[in-house]
C-alpha cells in the first residue's frame, strides 16, 4: 500500500542510484516527491497533422504517427551520434533527429506508433523535429493516455541525473494509485473562502494540468499552503515567547553618554535612533526580538556594543555571535577597544582562541578558564561563533544575545537554545542584507526592525567603474600607483567554469529563465566540492598571472576557501598590517573583514556575481577616509548583465541595489531561499504582500480558535515537518 509516508526505497520503479539522487534533493518520501513541483510547463496539448506541423518552422509542435524508417550514424566531426527516424500519418511524413542519445535506438522499432513533441527545424535535408520528446502510443491514436507529449507537460527543476521525463514517469502512476487518498491539509473554511482546489485535485493539476488556468489555481493553493504553515509556525512561537519573562535593564543615560563621548567619531542620527530603540526594548521585562538592519560599514557594531555595555552594568552577560572565526576575532578586538575604559571583561571563544580582555590587558587563557569565568559570571561579554551555543558553554545569567549576519539563527533558535534560563535573554539580530518587510516578518518571526539608513559622514563615495577589456592595462597602472602609496588591493575571482558546471549553469538558466515560480537551487549544494575546486583553480591562475606577468614587483598572495582558518587569518592580518599589497581571493572576503588601508576592490568576471554580492565585495573598501575604487571587469555584452553592473555604478546603497536586482532578475536571484531554509515554493509568495497578509490573518484566526491545532492533525503534522526543515537543514 502506497501512502504519502511511503519511503522512496519502497517504490518499485526507483532503483538505488535514483534513490541516492532523490535524497540529495531532499526527497525521501512520496510526500516529498509529490511536493516537488514543476518550475514551468510546456504546452504540447495540441496534436496536429504532420503536414501542418511542417509549416510551423521554429515552433513547438506535437505530432503522432507510425515509424517507417530508423537510422543511426556517427558524424566524423565532434564525435556526434545522430539517431534519426521518419514517421508518417495520413497527411505526410517528417523526420525526427536526436543527438547523442544512441540508447534510443534500442527502443525504437519500425511499425511502432509514436507521439513526438518538439521544435520544427530546417536542416540540409529539409524539415525535421529536433530532439523531440517521444512517447510510444498505440495505433488507436485518438485514445492514448499521454504523459510526456500531447498535453501540457511539467518541466521540473532538474538536477544531474533526474530528468523531467523520469519524474513524470515516476510521479504519474503514484498519483493514479493515490487517487483521492491524499488527506486535505487546509481547513475547510479556508478552502471555501479562497475557493482553493482541494488537495487531491490540486496535486494532479500542479503536475499534469488540464489547462494553464488549472496549473495556476493549483500553484495558488500550494503557495498559500506553504506560507500559511510558515505563518502558523511563527505565530505559535511568538505566542510562546510572549509568555516568557526577560530581565529588565533600565537605561543608564549617563553611561551611554560617557560611551558616546569616548568614541573618536559622532554617531550618525540613525545609529542614535537605533541604539535608543534597542535600549528601550531592554528596559522591558519581555524578551526583545529586534533586527538591526544597516548597510555594510554603516556602523552596527558600535550600536550593539552600547546595548552590551548597558547590560553588563546590570551584571548580566551578553553573547555576541559572529558568522566566522575571523570575524569573531575582529569583533573581539573592536569591542574590547571600544570598551577599554569601561571596566567590563570580554572573552573570545572560538575553536582555537581563548582570550580575555579587561581594560587594556588582553591575555590568552585556556578554554577551561573561559568557560569557568562564563559560568561564575566573571565575564560580561563573550564573543564567538556557533561555539557559543555548544554543549558545555554555560552562562551565569545571559541577558542579551547578539547575532551578526546569520539569517538562520533567529527567534525560535534563541528560544530553544536558551530555554534553560529562568529568564529568556533578549535577542538582537544584525544584518547588512536588505530584507523586505514581508520576508523579515516571516523568516525572523515578528521582529521589530531598526534601520541604520545613513553612512558615517567621513566616508567618501566609492568610485565604481566598469572596466572593458581594452581598459585593463590602464586599470593595472592605476592599481600600481595606489599600491605605491601604501594602499591595499583586493582582487576577487569568480570560479572557473568546468564543463559540468557549465551544463549546470545551462540547466539553471532554462529552469529559472521562463519561470520565477520555483528558484533552482539544487546544483550548488550537490556539487559544492567541485565548485570549490573551481574557485581555487581560478584564484591560483589569477595569482600566477598577476604575480608573474603583471605586477612582478608587488607583494601578492592568494586566499581561498580550502585554506586552513589559521592560514587565512595570518594572511588577512598581514594584509591589514600592510605587509601585503594585493590579495587575490575567492568570495571568502565577502563578509565583514575590516582592512581600512585597502582602497581598491577589483572584481574579475563581475557579471557572474549577484548585485548583493558585488555590493558586499565593494563594502570591503571605503572603510576609512581614503578615496576608494571598485573596478568591475567584464567581457559580457549581455544586456541584463550590463544593466546590473550599471546599477552598481549608479547606486551605492545596498537597499536600492536590492530593489534594482529584484526588478531586473526577479526574487529567486537575490534571496536564495536556501539561506533561510524556506521551501522554494514559498519564496515567491513572500514577495506578494497580499498573500503574506492573507496567510497571516488566516493563521491568526485559526490559532485563536484552536491554539494547539487539536482539530487539525494533518496541519499539525505538516507544521512539525516544516519546523524540522527550517531548523536543521
Ligand atoms: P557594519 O555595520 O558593517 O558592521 P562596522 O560596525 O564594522 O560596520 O563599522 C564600520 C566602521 O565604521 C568601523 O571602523 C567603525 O569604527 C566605523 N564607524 C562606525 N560608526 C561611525 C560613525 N558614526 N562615524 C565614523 N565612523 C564610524
Ligand atoms: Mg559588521
Amino acid at each position: 500500500m502506497l501512502s504519502l509516508h511511503t519511503k522512496i526505497e519502497d517504490i518499485p520503479r526507483i532503483g538505488s542510484a535514483y534513490q541516492k539522487r532523490l535524497k540529495k534533493m531532499g526527497i525521501h518520501t512520496i510526500a516529498d516527491l509529490l511536493y516537488h513541483f514543476p518550475s514551468r510547463y510546456e504546452d504540447f496539448s495540441d496534436v496536429i497533422e504532420i503536414a501542418k506541423a511542417k509549416k510551423q518552422l521554429s515552433q513547438n509542435v506535437c505530432v503522432q504517427g507510425e515509424i517507417i524508417e530508423i537510422e543511426s550514424a556517427n558524424t566524423p566531426r565532434k564525435f556526434m551520434n545522430i539517431t534519426q527516424i521518419t514517421i508518417q500519418d495520413n497527411s505526410g511524413e517528417i523526420k525526427a533527429l536526436w543527438f547523442n542519445q544512441p540508447y534510443l535506438l534500442k527502443s525504437l522499432k519500425e511499425g511502432q506508433f509514436i507521439c513526438l513533441a518538439g521544435k520544427v527545424a530546417l536542416g540540409k535535408e529539409g524539415i525535421y523535429l529536433s530532439n523531440p520528446i517521444h512517447e510510444f502510443i498505440t495505433e488507436d491514436v485518438e485514445n492514448n493516455e499521454l504523459t510526456h507529449t500531447g498535453r501540457i507537460i511539467p518541466i521540473y527543476p532538474e538536477t544531474r541525473g533526474i530528468t523531467s521525463r523520469w519524474l513524470r514517469y515516476i510521479i504519474k502512476p503514484i498519483l493514479t494509485i493515490l487517487e483521492n487518498q491524499i488527506p486535505e491539509s487546509l481547513p475547510n473554511d479556508i478552502l471555501k473562502k479562497y475557493k482553493f482546489l482541494p488537495i487531491n485535485e490540486a496535486i494532479w493539476q500542479v503536475h499534469f494540468p488540464e489547462s494553464f488556468e488549472y496549473a495556476d489555481a493549483a500553484k495558488a493553493r500550494f503557495s498559500f499552503e506553504e506560507l500559511f504553515l510558515i505563518q502558523l509556525s511563527v505565530l505559535k512561537e511568538k505566542a510562546r515567547l510572549q509568555l516568557k519573562k526577560a530581565p529588565a535593564f533600565p537605561l543608564n543615560a549617563d553611561l551611554m553618554k560617557q560611551f558616546t563621548d569616548s568614541l573618536p567619531f559622532q554617531l550618525t542620527d540613525s545609529q542614535k535612533v537605533s541604539a535608543f530603540q534597542i535600549l528601550k526594548d531592554l528596559e522591558k521585562p519581555v524578551p526583545m526580538s529586534r533586527l538591526l538592519q544597516g548597510d555594510v560599514g554603516s556602523g552596527k557594531t558600535v550600536v550593539a556594543t552600547m546595548a552590551a555595555l548597558n547590560v553588563a552594568k546590570h551584571k548580566y552577560q551578553t553573547a555576541f555571535m559572529g558568522p566566522t572565526e575571523i570575524l569573531a576575532k575582529q569583533h573581539f578586538k573592536t569591542i574590547s577597544k571600544l570598551l577599554e575604559n569601561f571596566d567590563v571583561s570580554i572573552g573570545l571563544l572560538t575553536s582555537k582562541n581563548y582570550r580575555i580582555a579587561k581594560q587594556k590587558d588582553i591575555s590568552d587563557v585556556s578554554r577551561k578558564s573561559i568557560l569557568g569565568d562564563l559560568e561564575n559570571g566573571q565575564l560580561d561579554i563573550i564573543i564567538g561563533t556557533h561555539s557559543l551555543i555548544q554543549k558545555g558553554v554555560e552562562f551565569k545569567n545571559l541577558g542579551l544575545a547578539i547575532v551578526d549576519e546569520q539569517h538562520r539563527f533567529g527567534v525560535e533558535q534563541r528560544a530553544k537554545l536558551f530555554d534553560f534560563a529562568k529568564l529568556t535573554p533578549h535577542l538582537l539580530s544584525m544584518t547588512a542584507t536588505p530584507i523586505p518587510r514581508t520576508l523579515a516578518l516571516t523568516v525572523y518571526g515578528d521582529l521589530d526592525v531598526s534601520l541604520i539608513s545613513e553612512m558615517p559622514k567621513n566616508r567618501k563615495k566609492i568610485k565604481t567603474i566598469i572596466v572593458e577589456p581594452s581598459q585593463r592595462k590602464q586599470a593595472y597602472e592605476f592599481i600600481e600607483k595606489e599600491v605605491k602609496q601604501g594602499r591595499g588591493v583586493f582582487v576577487i575571482c569568480p570560479k572557473i567554469e568546468s564543463k559540468s558546471s557549465k551544463i549546470e549553469a545551462r540547466i539553471n538558466e532554462t529552469t529559472t529563465m521562463s519561470s520565477n515560480f520555483i528558484p533552482q537551487n539544487y546544483a550548488p549544494t550537490n556539487n559544492f566540492a567541485s565548485l570549490l575546486q573551481n574557485d581555487v583553480k581560478a584564484v591560483k591562475e589569477e595569482y600566477e598571472r598577476l604575480s608573474k606577468e603583471i605586477f612582478p614587483d608587488l607583494r601578492i598572495t592568494m586566499l581561498h576557501g580550502k585554506m586552513k582558518p589559521e592560514e587565512k587569518e595570518r594572511i588577512m592580518l598581514d594584509f591589514q598590517k600592510g605587509e601585503l599589497d594585493i590579495l587575490v581571493s575567492t568570495s571568502v572576503v565577502e563578509v565583514g573583514v575590516d582592512v581600512p588601508r585597502a582602497t581598491v576592490m577589483m572584481i574579475e568576471g563581475a557579471e557572474r556575481f549577484g548585485l548583493a554580492q558585488l555590493h558586499q565585495f565593494r563594502g570591503r573598501v571605503g572603510r576609512s577616509n581614503l578615496q576608494s575604487y571598485c573596478f568591475l571587469f567584464t567581457t559580457s555584452p549581455d544586456q541584463l548583465n550590463r544593466k546590473r553592473l550599471k546599477a552598481m555604478v549608479e547606486l551605492d546603497s545596498g537597499f536600492k541595489l536590492a530593489e534594482k536586482d529584484l526588478e531586473i532578475r526577479g526574487p529567486g536571484s537575490l534571496y536564495g531561499s536556501t539561506q533561510w531554509g524556506i521551501p522554494d515554493f514559498a519564496m515567491e509568495g513572500l514577495f506578494n504582500i497580499f498573500l503574506v497578509e492573507k496567510t497571516r490573518s488566516s493563521a491568526k484566526e485559526l490559532l485563536e480558535k484552536d491554539p494547539e491545532l487539536k482539530d487539525y492533525p494533518i496541519l499539525k503534522e505538516k507544521l512539525k515537518l516544516l519546523q524540522k526543515k527550517i531548523h536543521f537543514e
